[in-house]
């Protein structure tokens, strides 16, 4: 069984004094919710700060990005071994990060390398843009990412560097993201996303046999809401989301977590 994860992504948005008004809001009541795995993915700057507040709690961490290289002349950039003093998870090729900071799978490839490496989970975002889900171009595009992302990447680099079955799979996380629906309020329909999370599943099982693939876990991301959250976790294909906006708000946030412990938790 796959602990479901809810991971909010506070993208560009709050500086440190308002990530740790907002962490403070919703931390005890994310806090007492059990089975679920809660990621909150402040700004760099922000993360010590709020990895303060969720020390010892239950509420994990995770980056927005990351560089491939450990260390030296990277201006800018933050490497695998800063981020794992306090995260244990970190954002992966977000469609942001591809449109308009030319990451390319390559690139993304060499980050899930290192994050692996390194000790963080990613949380590997795919997704087709609109054109491309119009020409009936998603599997293609999805396929592309998973086998680019993942080149030189075997089941046990996902499994806790072991091939123990209990193991397998659990060390990554993927975000199906399709980009028509990332900030825009137009979420994909829950039979839609699941179809989709159904493909990726079976791609993965390609690349890294069925065991392995069925302990990953695939999230849906695209203007989900407390409105809307039930449809995508209800199937048991789909473990959780990748929430944008909506964590910018506690008590909407919380209210993803709680709705997602309650569905998840009677299937069980
Ligand atoms: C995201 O940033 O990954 C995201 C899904 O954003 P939103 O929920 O705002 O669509």
């Amino acid at each position: 069984m796959r602990t479901p994860l809810i991971a909010g992504n506070w993208k560009m948005n709050t500086t440190v004094s308002e990530a740790t008004k907002l962490v403070l809001d919703m931390q005890g009541e994310l806090d007492g919710v059990e089975g679920v795995e809660k990621v909150l993915c402040p700004p760099f700057v922000s993360l010590s700060a709020v990895e303060a507040i969720v020390r010892g709690s239950s509420v994990k961490l995770g980056a927005q990005n990351m560089h491939f290289e450990e260390k030296g002349a990277y201006t800018g950039e933050i490497s695998p071994s800063m981020l794992r003093q306090m995260c244990q998870f970190v954002i992966l090729g977000h469609s942001e990060r591809r449109m308009y900071f030319g990451e390319t799978d390559e690139i993304v490839n060499r980050k899930v390398k290192a994050a692996l490496a390194g000790g963080l989970r990613p949380i590997l975002c795919i997704g087709e843009r609109l054109e491309d889900n119009e020409a009936g171009r998603t599997e293609e595009v999805l396929r592309r990412q998973v086998t680019g992302d993942f080149q030189g990447i075997d089941r046990a680099d996902v499994s806790h560097g072991s091939e123990r079955c209990d193991d397998a799979g659990r060390d990554l996380v993927i975000a199906y993201e399709p980009v028509w629906a990332i900030g825009t309020g137009k979420a994909a329909s829950g039979k839609e996303a699941v179809a989709t999370v159904r493909f990726v599943r079976n791609v993965l099982a390609e690349l890294w046999g069925v065991d392995t693939t069925r302990g990953v876990r695939i999230l849906y991301g695209g203007s989900v809401t407390t409105a809307n959250i039930a449809e995508f976790i209800s199937d048991p294909e789909i473990d959780g989301a990748l929430v944008g906006g909506a964590s910018l708000k506690a008590d909407d946030f919380v209210g993803i977590v709680r709705q997602t412990a309650e569905i998840k938790g009677s299937a069980r």
